[in-house]
């Protein structure tokens, strides 16, 4: 069985085809990105129309695959923003109208766990997802995904991404920002866990604030690093504790920051806690996962998705990983 995903929840365009094995046949994306400033979800949207029907064609070809083998099809039906699904599921739409071929919607956030799963070959892990807009802190018990903790306000990848908008260093500029703190000293930040849950706009916000009084970008962006990355840290080994899991996943594109996979490892190796990185290519939104996820849902309830009517699929905006 082949699927072919379609992912478009924020600034990337992604389509993967994977198999039931999990043998990756083809991902191919395309990211809106703005020399300064944020992500318009109208801006995005048209970059996600423009680009459609050509990553669909280059996938084909990596898969050395025509539509008429694609068994099924699958796309982010949320969380994310609207107009940014609407591409994606109308796309997906119409090629399982065309191709007549079952369509599924599938969680964006849980297909970020599942392809960590499998690429990783980690069985029961508690789950770090930082990404752009979420930063969760999740674990499967009793029967589903759920949220030990979470970040109460912006996730931290957006965290990063507000403080370079705010300083001259474009979007998104986690990269960037991981760059400069290598240059950088420690300045005093707010240090925001409450329970299980972390918050940094106000961090950021202060951040931004002794940026204006002088203080030099690389000590903030250490700084910023330091203090975000321990919150994150802290609450994880918290939800180790407390789930007893013997694994730990870090998910999402924050997952390519170096500073943080060691202050995770580091935790880890004290607590003898397995510690794995989902690979750079799969960590950020990319389609395959999506494909993945349109496997896993449409093994599960085979007879549901052959007898649903495509017309009323639909995307679910504010969909949570615990609904
Ligand atoms: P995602 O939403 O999962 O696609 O991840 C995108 C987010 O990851 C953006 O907010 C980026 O700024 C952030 N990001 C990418 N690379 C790094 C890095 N090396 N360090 C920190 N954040 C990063
Ligand atoms: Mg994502």
């Amino acid at each position: 069985m082949i699927c072919l995903g379609v992912e478009s929840t924020a600034h990337t365009f992604g389509i993967g085809i994977i198999d039931n094995k999990g043998n990756i046949l083809a991902n191919v994306k395309d990211m809106y990105m703005t020399e300064k400033g944020g992500i318009i979800p109208i801006e995005a949207k048209k970059h996600h129309e423009s680009i459609k029907e050509e990553l669909l064609e280059n996938a084909l070809k990596e898969a050395k695959l025509t539509v008429e083998d694609i068994d099924i099809i699958s796309f982010s039906s949320g969380p994310g923003l609207a107009p940014c699904l609407v591409v994606g599921k109308n796309f997906a739409k119409e090629l399982a109208l065309k191709c007549k071929k079952p369509l599924i919607g599938v969680n964006h956030l849980i297909a970020h766990l599942e392809i960590g799963k499998v690429l990783t070959k980690v069985k029961d892990p508690v789950f770090i997802l930082a990404t752009g807009a979420n930063t969760q802190i999740i674990a499967f018990e009793g029967r589903k995904y759920r949220i030990f903790g979470e970040a109460l306000s912006i996730g931290i990848g957006n965290a990063l991404d507000k403080f370079g908008r705010n300083t001259g260093l474009g979007f998104p500029c986690g990269p960037e920002i991981e760059k400069l703190a290598k240059k950088g000293r420690y300045v005093e930040l707010s240090y925001v866990v409450k329970g299980m849950d972390v918050e940094f706009s106000g961090i950021v916000t202060q951040a931004i604030n002794f940026y204006k009084k002088g203080i030099s970008k690389e000590d903030l962006c250490f700084s910023l690093q330091e203090t975000l990355f321990a919150m994150l840290t802290e609450v994880s080994e918290r939800a180790l504790a407390h789930t007893e899991k013997k694994e730990l996943l870090l998910i999402g594109g924050v997952a390519a920051n170096r500073r943080l996979i060691t202050m995770l490892k580091t935790m880890c190796k004290d607590r003898m806690v397995k510690f794995s990185v989902v690979p750079v290519e799969y960590s950020g939104d990319q389609g395959l996962m999506i494909a993945w996820q349109g496997i896993l849902e449409y093994k599960r309830n085979k007879k549901y998705y052959n007898n649903l009517d495509i017309k009323k699929v639909d995307i679910n905006s504010n969909w949570r990983i615990d609904d």
